[in-house]
């Protein structure tokens, strides 16, 4: 069958238009069904999904009107699936085998789904207390409520997943420890070390990463990493142009800042964040300074940030990732003050400690684990996806690869003689 061009435009190949079908006829437990065939949190990928970019960009109607509001009739369709209770993670009989999954962010989750639901045994390790994610300790409760989390994870509780929180695979576990226990598993680590701000006065007080303020602010269980940071009447100013950047903006703002600033050193069309988040920032208040850099910030004379100086920039020749590479403006120099900055330049995977197993997985340059087709890393019997993998990216292209993974791990455990494929992981 051709693909339209909706199809052509969803990134989890979702029957969308098979599902708004049902949906506009009214059957909308049926529609909210058919949406879970493809999704294994379609109520949280409904409500942060840059819809814009992806399913509601690719609507034919586009050309003529605006698009269907995809995202909000799938927020819809799910609820409604919720308050009739129809959700259930339908389990198949225990297979005997089991799958140890290392993170539970949406990759960890969506592939404990999967497993749970072909008979796998699933353990979820999270080096954190509380499990989610980013979908809790970054994305804001003003656009994902914790509570819509917090059920998705009841309901893997309930068809048997089992979490350990506050184990850290590599550190707390070796690989050796897992082979003991389990027949596979799957990496979904994410990735949250911060890009560092190589600028004079970037180790000043006042100058945080832009991660630990968002959990500090959205998780109050996991604050303790910093002593509490206040937004309060203060000028903030936001580095980066990015999700992370827009939901800073915003933090601060509802925190009540005087002033949120965000200095980005390209121009709006070049800019990576969603442009739904965009306009929301700018809607409560959020300040841009587009095609601006930081050259050093300044010291108050008592080791805390002051100001940022700042110089103007110009887009030049498309560099090889074909985006416009900015150069500064001679002479462009301002001043911005400044009581508090937070640094959201993006993130790249957190390596293995040295000398564990894990760190010998072949990774790129920037630290993301390579996978082939079936998702399995170098090591046979390890498999990733999500942010570990692609760098910072989308819950949806998680739940992809998690689901892809499940799909991986499910070949290499059923590979005739079955023993060859398990004994192939446990060395
Ligand atoms: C501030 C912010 C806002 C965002 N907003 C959006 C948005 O609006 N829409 C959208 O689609 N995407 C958004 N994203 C991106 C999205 O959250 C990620 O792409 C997605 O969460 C990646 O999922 P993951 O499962 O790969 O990793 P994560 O969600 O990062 O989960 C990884 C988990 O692994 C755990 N872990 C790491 N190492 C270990 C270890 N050694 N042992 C045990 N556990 C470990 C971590 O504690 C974490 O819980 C945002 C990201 C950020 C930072």
């Amino acid at each position: 069958m051709p693909q339209s061009p909706l199809h052509a435009g969803l990134p989890a190949g979702q029957p969308h238009p098979e599902w708004l079908a049902l949906a506009a006829q009214g059957l909308f437990l049926e529609a909210a069904a058919v949406s879970r065939t493809t999704s294994n949190m379609p109520e949280i990928c409904s409500r942060v999904c840059p819809q814009e970019r992806l399913c509601e960009g690719a609507c034919i109607l586009n050309c003529r009107t605006e698009p269907v509001a995809i995202g909000a009739v799938e927020r819809f369709i799910n609820e409604f699936a919720f308050h009739h209770s129809t959700v259930e993670i339908a389990r198949a009989p225990a297979n005997g085998r089991r799958v140890a999954v290392i993170g539970s962010g949406p990759g960890g989750l969506s592939a404990a789904d999967e497993l749970a639901q072909l008979g796998y045994a699933v353990t979820v390790f999270e080096s954190q207390l509380v499990p989610g994610g980013l979908l809790v300790n970054g994305i804001p409760a003003f656009k994902l409520e914790k509570s819509i989390v917090e059920r998705r994870i009841e309901l893997l509780t309930k068809a048997g997943v089992e979490f350990r929180l506050g184990v850290n695979v590599g550190r707390d576990l070796g690989l050796a420890d897992l082979r003991r226990e389990f027949d596979a598993v799957f990496l979904a680590v994410g990735a949250q070390q911060a890009k560092p701000l190589d600028v004079p006065g970037a180790g000043l007080a006042g100058v945080l990463p832009s991660l630990p303020f968002l959990i500090q602010k959205n998780v109050p269980a996991m604050a303790g990493e910093f002593p509490p940071i206040e937004v309060a009447g203060r000028r903030i100013v936001v580095l980066g142009g990015g999700d992370t950047a827009m939901d800073c903006l915003r933090t601060a703002l509802r925190g009540g800042a005087q002033s949120a600033i965000c200095l980005y050193r390209r121009d709006l069309a070049n800019m990576p964040g969603s442009r739904k988040e965009y306009y929301n920032a700018l809607e409560e208040g959020a300040q841009f300074e587009f095609l601006t850099n930081p050259l050093e910030l300044v010291d108050n004379g008592q080791g805390a940030v002051s100001a940022v100086r700042c110089v103007r920039m110009a887009l030049g020749e498309p560099d090889a990732s074909g985006r416009r590479k900015p150069r500064p403006v001679a002479g462009s120099e301002f001043t911005v003050p400044a009581d508090l900055i937070l640094v959201a330049y993006g993130f790249d995977p957190v390596p293995f400690p040295a000398g564990s197993e894990f760190a010998q997985i072949a990774t790129t340059e920037w630290g993301s684990l390579f996978v082939d087709n079936d998702q399995m890393t170098s090591v046979p019997g390890v498999f990733s996806g999500g942010d570990a993998v692609r760098g910072p990216s989308l819950v949806v292209h998680a739940v992809r690869d998690a689901r892809k993974a499940v799909a991986g791990i499910h070949r290499f455990l059923s590979r005739p003689p079955v023993q060859t494929a398990a004994a192939q992981f446990r060395g």
